[in-house]
């Protein structure tokens, strides 16, 4: 990446705050500026007050803000930005104000004060997972797409859809905000499911599935994570079993389609080790309460969790195409069984997301 020509910013940020375009002072007497109703600051006014060095690669259209060993990122017109490598939501988007990169009033407390304050313990990026608030379940599948057929006839779509809603009852009871994509019989895209969790800035991203093979002897639990190198693709976009969608295509048909790839891949290696840490509870929870094989966990590229602006996991049930298995999640006292797991392994995360959060503090 190409970082330069911030002298040519520079230029007509300082042409334009010397133009005397309407400003109120505040009381640290940074000009305020009003748009759309809503109060922005100068960025340059506020790094230059604070010693903040700032780079914008004119290309990708990413700016980066750093001082000392942190490091925040963001593109004009997003409300996203990466702390320390982790996604914060600003809010309202950075923008642009009569040629000048302007930031939302907010963003003074939140990135300038946070972040870069002085007290800061070194090299410490908070991990978002800690402020588990709200999870977006995916039942997997659904409608016009049945998923994986099991050989006495158990709809993949089905078994994922109960499992979800269990599992969304369970944590609701723990008091966590949950979404569902879909809580009917119903088709939506795999984009559309993504769309769903970065729309409600959901904490994590869990989707549920269930498997099959070929191999009837084949059973077993297993969850994946997105990996940005791909050991496992092919047999991954399989068992999505849907089209696999490039998320380029749709998200980013309104901008520039390198600067959100940017971002995003900052984004997906992050949160990585959250999504890995998620799979890992998961697993171990049903390792030690059940009888079923555990295969593990797995990186892989599902489309369905490959936009997430969050950490996301793929659960792998069980396998429909397997006799045990497929009775086994026909029956409604397991799949509640298999929703107590999975949701005791988002809890163990969260708690151990929270115990980081005071350690570092
Ligand atoms: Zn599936």
């Amino acid at each position: 990446m190409k970082k330069l020509q911030k002298e040519f910013l520079i230029l007509i940020l300082s042409a334009l705050v010397f133009s005397g375009c309407s400003t109120t002072p505040t009381s640290e007497s940074f000009a305020t500026y009003n748009v759309n109703g809503v109060s922005y600051l100068s960025l340059t006014n506020l790094c230059n007050a604070k010693g903040i060095t700032w780079d914008y690669d004119i290309f990708a259209r990413v700016i980066s803000l750093s001082r000392g060993t942190h490091n925040v990122s963001f593109m004009v017109g997003d409300s996203l930005i990466l702390v320390d490598g982790s996604a914060q939501y600003l809010s309202y988007p950075v923008d642009m104000y009569q040629g000048m990169v302007v930031v939302p009033y907010g963003f003074k407390d939140q990135v300038i004060e946070g972040v870069f304050r002085e007290y800061v313990l070194p090299g410490r990026s908070y991990p978002m997972a800690l402020s588990l608030k709200k999870i977006v379940i995916d039942a997997g599948h659904g409608g016009e797409d049945p998923g994986a057929l099991g050989r006495t006839g158990l709809r993949e779509k089905d078994v994922n859809l109960d499992i979800a809603k269990k599992l969304a009852a369970i944590l609701r009871e723990d008091g966590l905000e949950v979404v569902l994509t879909r809580s009917t019989d119903r088709f939506i895209s795999l984009p559309g499911r993504i769309s769903i969790a970065n729309n409600a800035n959901a904490d994590l991203f869990v989707s549920i599935h269930s498997n099959a093979s070929r191999t009837r002897s084949l059973n077993g639990f297993e969850v994946y994570y997105v990996a940005p190198s791909v050991n496992d693709s092919k047999r991954a976009y399989s068992s999505a079993r849907s089209v696999p969608i490039s998320i380029e295509h749709f998200e980013l048909a309104s901008s520039s389609m390198d600067l959100k790839a940017i971002i995003w891949d900052m984004i997906h290696v992050s949160n990585q080790a959250e999504s890995v840490s998620l799979a890992r509870k998961i697993c171990r929870v049903m390792d030690d309460n059940s009888d079923s094989r555990i295969i593990g966990i797995k990186g892989a590229r599902f489309a369905v969790l490959k936009g997430a602006r969050m950490p996301a996991v793929l659960v792998e049930t069980g396998f429909v195409s397997n006799r045990e298995e497929e009775k086994l999640l026909r029956n409604s006292i397991y799949r509640q069984k298999v929703a107590e797991i999975i949701a005791k392994g988002i809890l163990d995360f969260a708690q151990v997301s929270s115990t980081m959060e005071v350690a570092q503090r």
